[in-house]
């Protein structure tokens, strides 16, 4: 993709701190971390979201990020991570190029809050679950 940041980083167009790569898949620190160590994980191939990419490469992705959140935790004296990643503007994507973030956490830094939960009212845990179900 020509007008894709994350393309050109991987083509060595744009440079980046790289901390892993193999066939598949590339890993670098992000630009604006949350906290140091704050990772980026992506395919090599562009899809923009996951729900663009085929499910084998979704595993070849998927099967990096063990020791690569265990070495970036190692790294930054920690045991705690976020692993995460946005599909599409509601979600908080700016880079439409599917992307894992790692991102080490310590007691209190506050870096990252989840907004407000609340349970489902009666009845409507089923119903969402079986939509859900109904359309794998
Ligand atoms: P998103 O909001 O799309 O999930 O996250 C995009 C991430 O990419 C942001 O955390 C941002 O700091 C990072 N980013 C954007 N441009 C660059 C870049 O040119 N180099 C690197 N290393 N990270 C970038
Ligand atoms: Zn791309």
């Amino acid at each position: 993709m020509d007008n894709c940041i994350f393309c050109k980083i991987v083509s060595g167009a744009i440079p980046c701190t790289k901390i892993f790569e193999n066939d598949h898949v590339l890993a670098f620190l992000d630009i604006a971390p949350l906290a140091d160590g704050h990772t980026l994980v992506i395919p090599k191939a562009h899809f923009a979201t996951m729900f663009d990419m085929p499910a084998e490469l979704a595993g070849k992705l998927g099967e990096t990020l063990p020791k690569l959140a265990q070495a970036i935790c190692k790294a930054t004296n920690t045991t705690a991570c976020n692993i995460f990643q946005n599909n599409g503007r509601p979600a908080g994507q700016l880079v439409d190029h599917l992307h894992f973030h790692i991102v080490p956490r310590t007691p209190g830094d506050g870096i990252i809050r989840l907004g407000e939960q609340s349970p489902y009212p009666a009845g409507r845990m089923d119903k969402v679950a079986q939509a859900i179900i109904s359309n794998l």
